[in-house]
């Protein structure tokens, strides 16, 4: 049994703690915001490899989380459920890497002429505050605790553990200190939901991507992927724009009552996310384990990457795609 000490409470820290904790270690989570003041509480949030080109490592990540969150939705896991998607196409209609082992995955003809084309498939869905709490419940029930504090260093987590997991998320900027990091703006609005059950996409909208995911009460539509803005106070022209967006592709919309405009910094990070050990241990000698950087997609790739950190503490190497998943 190793001491482990897991700086971050998002979707990325809790699902690390999880997969810890069941591999038998001792897991202590610190975090300096509760869970609904995390981006990862901001999330939309569906599985889904936004804004990621093909990766090997991605493939494995998403695949696995894919199952785990399929299986967790089959199970009745609160705040987890499966979404029929329409996602519409403007250009190549080819089977996008992310696709394998995605259920139900298929093209079907273009609706209207501005279109090539529509892939259909399920994903998970999660509602993340709901989510992150019943994570929570998980990571005390299996013996773990879950704290609040702020870490001014990484190495103040290293002091009463024998190895440190990383998942500050977009704070590693400053932690590690990793210059490669950069906040990814994204603004969302939540609408009433007029009886939508299937989520709709255009990435290739010409005024910008666009998607309508209906949640159990209401449904969010987003949003904005903006590299290098911080800046997370409301914008008129911008949740006016993504509501025109929004209607042109779902016209139930028009009917929709606005409930509230979220924004929330993505950890986005140049080369995709870091998961691997620190060459260089912590002063007093703790192992460093870094898991952050996950841009648009922290809930897609989450228990995948967990399940990598905790081989990685055990020594057991890396996690590989499956060929049908
Ligand atoms: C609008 C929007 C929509 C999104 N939609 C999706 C989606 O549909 N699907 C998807 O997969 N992803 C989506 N994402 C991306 C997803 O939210 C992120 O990739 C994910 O939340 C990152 O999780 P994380 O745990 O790394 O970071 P966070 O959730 O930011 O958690 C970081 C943790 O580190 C802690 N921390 C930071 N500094 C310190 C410190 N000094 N000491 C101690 N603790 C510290 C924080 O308190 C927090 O607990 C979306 C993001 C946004 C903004």
């Amino acid at each position: 049994m190793t001491e482990v000490v897991v700086a971050g409470a998002g979707i990325i820290g809790l699902t690390c703690a999880v997969r810890l904790l069941e591999a038998g270690h001792r897991v202590r989570v610190v975090s300096a915001h509760p869970p609904e003041q995390t981006v990862s509480s901001v999330a939309a949030a569906v599985w889904y490899t936004t804004h990621f080109a093909a990766d090997d490592r991605l493939l494995a990540w998403s695949q696995r989380t894919l199952t785990e969150l399929t299986q967790q939705a089959s199970d009745g896991v609160p705040a987890v459920t499966m979404r029929a998607t329409r996602m519409r196409l403007r250009g190549d209609t080819g089977t996008p890497w992310w696709a394998l082992g995605v259920p139900e995955f298929r093209l079907e003809p273009a609706p209207d002429q501005q279109y090539t084309g529509e892939w259909r498939f399920t994903v998970p869905a999660v509602q993340t505050r709901s989510y992150l709490y019943w994570l929570i419940e998980v990571v005390e029930s299996l013996g773990g605790t879950v704290g609040q504090q702020r870490l001014g260093s990484l190495a103040e987590a290293g002091h009463h553990a024998a190895v440190v997991v990383n998942a500050t998320g977009l704070a590693a900027r400053e932690l590690v200190p990793d210059p490669a990091m950069q906040a990814i703006r994204g603004r969302i609005l939540v609408l009433t939901n007029p009886g939508l059950t299937v989520s709709h996409r255009d990435e290739d909208d010409p005024e910008g991507g666009i998607y309508v995911h209906p949640r159990s009460r209401d449904v969010v539509v987003g949003g904005t992927f903006e590299p290098g803005q911080e800046d997370l106070s409301p914008d008129a022209s911008v949740s006016e724009s993504i509501r025109r967006r929004g209607t042109r592709l779902v016209p139930e919309l028009a009917q929709a009552r606005l409930l509230r405009e979220v924004a929330g910094l993505r950890p986005g990070r140049e080369g995709g996310p870091r998961l691997e050990e620190d060459a260089q241990p912590l002063p007093g000698g703790a192992r460093l384990i870094h898991c952050y950087g996950h841009g648009g997609a922290g809930i897609t790739l989450s228990w995948g990457c967990a399940d990598e950190v905790a081989a990685l503490v055990d020594g057991t190497g890396r996690v590989a795609p499956s060929s049908d998943a």
